[in-house]
């Protein structure tokens, strides 16, 4: 990779991302953007009325630092509610600019030069960048993905060895960052591997950062588990969230983390002096989703169900073999079949010409020693509307 000019050395390597190369071949060549993920519908209009009711008002002005009491206080019955979990509002619950924030904030708050963070790969983009800028060290363990399915069968599950995971642990590691469910892969983590992982936090003493962002977001009748339920636990786990994934807001950046006070206030320091806050006007909207009966969640799941089964279906029927996600907006495609070398930014380069549409490669996910782990794998994004689903499927068909 060439060397970026005036770019910091920890932030060499994190230069240009594919994410910006495919989004402008999209927008040069007219394809399906099935790049990134974000929904192109909008949220429930409960959520939306109150945003809009509340410009104008003296929500437009700086909100308390650690967010409205609102919201705080939403944020703590939405996790009592879901995960049975108590925090207190006022110093247990942190208002953030989206969980972006809340993982750059904690990383910069808890690490010191050298600590070690294991985590499983492929990984969400943010991660390396976070841990990187925070002078940390990223140990990636690899999570393997199960032989493609056919479109009537769900795939099995990514799979790690825990071997891998003892080796990974070190007297450096000071966090484990566990994504479940997981993008890209759409796993969600069983019990028995959150068993093994919260076993080892507490025989190292890890601290857990668990962003769940996609908590609600399961399909086929699916759960999830917050790692911050199992014993020994609630004591050393910050737990992520971000109403964007789940009201189909993501350009709101209203996120949140929960946790033991010692550690949300140590997040807190580094948080007040990167945004200090956010989204005045949405922070109240925020609150009144996470509000919404439990209804709403379920049909979120079920709608984001439903458009995995068009995509997964369409991308079988263009005779690329699938890995049908468990959870998340996010299928992933073996290349092999149609692309003889393998190789997925290939694939995705070449994609828009062959079929108008675009997706991104997955090894972009991948620390760059261990990119031939995920050289041939694709991520097609769902969360989209059915004209634009209808359309990138009949256009994959030119695959076929
Ligand atoms: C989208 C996403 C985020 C970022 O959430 P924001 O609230 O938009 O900052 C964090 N983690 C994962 C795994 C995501 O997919």
């Amino acid at each position: 990779m060439s060397r970026v000019p005036h770019l910091a050395a920890r932030l060499q390597g994190f230069g240009t991302t594919v994410f910006a190369e495919m989004s402008a071949l999209a927008v040069a060549t007219g394809s399906v953007n099935l790049g990134q993920g974000f929904p192109d519908y909008p949220g429930p209009p409960e959520v939306l009325d109150v945003a809009r009711a509340a410009i104008g008002t003296a929500a437009d002005q700086y909100p308390p630092g650690p967010g409205i009491p609102e919201l705080r206080t939403a944020v703590a019955e939405h996790v009592r509610r879901f995960r049975g979990l108590d925090r207190d509002p006022g110093t247990e619950v942190l208002v953030t600019a989206g969980a972006t924030e809340a993982l750059s904030a904690t990383l910069l708050a808890l690490l010191e030069t050298g600590d070690e963070v294991v985590l499983f790969e492929p990984m969400y983009d943010c991660y390396a960048a976070g841990i990187a800028m925070a002078g940390g060290v990223a140990r990636p363990v690899p999570l393997h993905p199960p032989a493609p399915s056919s479109p009537t069968e769900p795939s099995g599950p990514w799979t790690f060895d825990p071997d891998d995971l003892r080796t990974a642990i070190t007297a450096r590691t000071k966090v484990l960052l566990l994504n479940t469910p997981h993008n890209p892969t759409g796993k969600v983590f069983t019990g028995a591997e959150l068993a093994l992982l919260a076993e080892l936090a507490v025989a190292n003493d890890l601290l857990v950062l668990a962003d769940e962002v996609y908590e609600h977001l399961v399909f086929d009748g699916g759960q999830h588990l917050s790692i911050a339920t199992f014993p020994g636990m609630a004591e050393r786990t910050l737990v992520v969230g971000s109403a964007g994934k789940t009201f189909n807001v993501t350009g709101w950046k209203i996120g949140w983390i929960c946790g033991p006070a010692p550690l949300v206030a140590a997040v807190r320091t580094a948080k007040q002096f990167l945004t200090y806050v956010n989204g005045g006007p949405f922070q109240p909207a925020v609150a009144a989703g996470l509000g919404l009966p439990d209804e709403y969640f379920a049909a979120a799941a079920r709608d984001l169900q439903y458009r995995r089964d068009v995509l997964v279906q369409g991308l079988a029927a263009a005779g690329l073999p699938v890995i049908s996600p468990a959870a998340t907006y996010f299928a992933t495609v073996d290349v092999r079949p149609v692309q003889p070398d393998g190789d997925g930014l290939a694939f995705c380069r070449t994609l828009p010409e062959r079929a108008g549409v675009v997706a991104v490669p997955t090894v972009v996910f991948y620390a760059p020693e261990h990119a031939h782990l995920g050289r041939h794998l694709v991520r097609f994004a769902f969360c989209k509307s059915d004209a634009v689903l209808g359309e990138a499927v009949e256009r994959l068909g030119r695959l076929a």
